[in-house]
């Protein structure tokens, strides 16, 4: 790209709501792009947070050292309640100008995107989204940062499980991330052979479990995963352990909730390619005069979209997964 002609001079870039592994690759391709299109670049520490009490310095392309294959976020992150005030938004355009700054760059879910959206609706800011989520519940991205590695956490310990899991002949009910969507149990649990994948997308039922646990019996199996994401509506892994012991007093049945393991560790490949692209394209969008749109990567080609899209909308669950979950569990 040659260096368009475009008003924006310096940009902030803040990470915002749940962190992500992945992140800090995103922030470094943000400060090391500004460098390279020879604007500057300001880190704005815990989200709006550091907006509304003016905690941000200048980076340059070497404070961004060393942090590519770090997980979590060293600008941090945070949930601003301020921010969702009209008093707190004041004192962070405040602040916006003060250091005069032209445009934002903010990594985070849909809800820092909704944030970022109504600050742009009260006081003109430009900014674009950058996706960091482990859920990859984003429209207009094949995958969000972080997903991969959460992925990777997840069969990591699920392995784990399996291995008490048929030294003992258990059952086990393993909880996994992914707030309302599927995402990582389905993908999860098909990656470390689960027997049963329970999603909120689908409708499952207690009855519909408990035949498929005994036909794994009846196929040999002695042991079984069910992958549960926290979403899912049938209940959670503690009332559906309850419910199979019941069923069948003598099955040997165990929970693990994997939790916040699954935000931590350090970037995939996967993640840390995503993030360093979408890091220079946030930048090269804003240079091009882009504005509320929500860099992602789909079919592998970087895309701006609607950040109102990316927000109301949402992916749907890929239902060849589900098909494949279904064959292989047979
Ligand atoms: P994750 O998916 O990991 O939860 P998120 O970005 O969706 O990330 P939220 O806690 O929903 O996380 O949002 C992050 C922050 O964005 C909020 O703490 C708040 O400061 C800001 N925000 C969200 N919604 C609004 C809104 N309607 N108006 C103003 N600010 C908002």
């Amino acid at each position: 790209m040659t260096q368009p002609t475009t008003s924006i001079q310096k940009i902030g870039v803040l990470t915002s709501g749940g962190d992500s592994p992945g992140m800090n690759s995103a922030i470094r391709a943000v400060v090391r792009a500004c460098a390279y299109y020879n604007i500057k670049c300001v880190g704005i520490r815990q989200g709006y947070e550091g907006l509304i009490h003016n905690q941000m310095s200048e980076l340059g392309a070497r404070s961004v050292k060393h942090i590519i294959n770090k997980g979590g976020t060293f600008l941090q992150t945070a949930r601003s309640e301020e921010f969702r005030t009209p008093e707190g938004r004041q004192k962070a355009f405040d602040h916006f100008k003060k250091n005069e700054l032209d445009a934002l760059i903010v990594i985070g879910g849909d809800g820092s995107f909704t944030g970022a959206n109504v600050f742009h609706k009260e006081f003109n800011v430009p900014f674009i989204g950058i996706p960091g989520t482990i859920d990859n519940d984003i429209f207009g991205t094949d995958f969000t940062i972080g997903y991969d590695t959460a992925l990777n956490t997840c069969i990591e310990a699920i392995d784990k499980i399996r291995d008490s899991a048929t030294s003992h002949n258990r059952v086990f009910f393993v909880e996994v991330m992914g707030r309302d969507a599927g995402f990582i149990a389905l993908s999860s649990g098909i990656a470390s052979g689960a027997t049963n994948i329970l999603i909120p997308e689908e409708k499952d039922s207690l009855e519909e479990l408990f035949e498929s646990l005994q036909k794994s019996e009846q196929a040999g199996k002695n042991s079984s995963i069910i992958v549960v994401a926290e979403g899912e509506e049938l209940g959670n892994v503690y009332d559906l352990a309850k419910a199979t012991e019941k069923r069948f007093p003598e099955y040997d049945v165990r929970v693990t909730v994997l939790g916040h393991i699954q935000r931590g560790g350090n970037p995939t490949c996967m993640d840390r390619v995503l993030a360093s692209r979408l890091g220079v394209a946030a930048v090269e969008g804003l240079l091009e005069n882009k504005t509320n749109v929500m860099a992602g990567s789909r079919a592998n080609k970087i895309v701006y979209t609607p950040i109102e899209e990316a927000i109301k909308k949402h992916n749907e669950i890929d239902k060849e997964l589900i098909k494949v979950a279904k064959i292989l569990a047979i």
